[in-house]
């Protein structure tokens, strides 16, 4: 028997119906959707599949380079994806970002969200301030909000206490190491 860490343990978590997400991945993607904002920015989070696992942050490029919409560049997508592939990974989280909406997915983004067993993560940038982030399940075009779990915060809580996100608190279980 090998003893489990505190990552591990977490990240099981992210399995289940709550995405439990590193808080320097989080912090990574809101960067990345603060530097391409006022386009909305895109990416994805892989991990070991089926199996626990250090989590991979690959900020992508918005093909469209919009404001209001977003789409894979569909050469670096063949190519992210056969290196998930490669790594048997999977993309647990596929996020992009609003720039001037709430982040709830779009009819688009319901009518192209293909991963039923992925995390669908909207990072609003609308507010300079905090930035809005909430999580999905999109499964036959229907979509389920689930709990955002940070784990690890203890890389920048002050950070992590800066988001804001779409669940009551209540329903948000913050973990840190500290
Ligand atoms: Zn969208």
């Amino acid at each position: 028997m090998t003893q489990r860490t505190f990552l591990d343990q977490s990240w099981r978590g992210s399995l289940g119906p709550v995405l439990s997400i590193d808080a320097a991945i989080l912090e990574a993607i809101v960067a990345h959707a603060r530097r391409d904002h006022p386009d909305e920015a895109c990416g994805v989070v892989a991990a070991p599949a089926g199996r626990e696992g250090p989590q991979r942050h690959i900020p992508m490029e918005n093909a469209e380079r919009s404001s209001t919409f977003y789409r894979f560049d569909s050469m670096e997508q063949l190519r992210v994806w056969r290196e998930m592939d490669d790594r048997d990974e999977e993309p647990v989280v596929i996020y992009h970002s609003h720039t001037a909406t709430e982040p709830y997915p779009s009819r688009t983004d319901v009518n192209l969200a293909g991963e039923p067993g992925a995390h669908y993560l909207l990072v609003s940038t609308r507010d300079p301030g905090p930035a809005e982030v909430r999580s999905f399940r999109i499964v036959d075009g229907v979509v389920t909000e689930e709990p955002v779990r940070v784990v690890n915060a203890i890389v920048d809580p002050v950070a992590v206490q800066s988001y804001m996100f779409g669940q009551s608190p209540t329903t948000v279980d913050y973990e840190c190491r500290a």
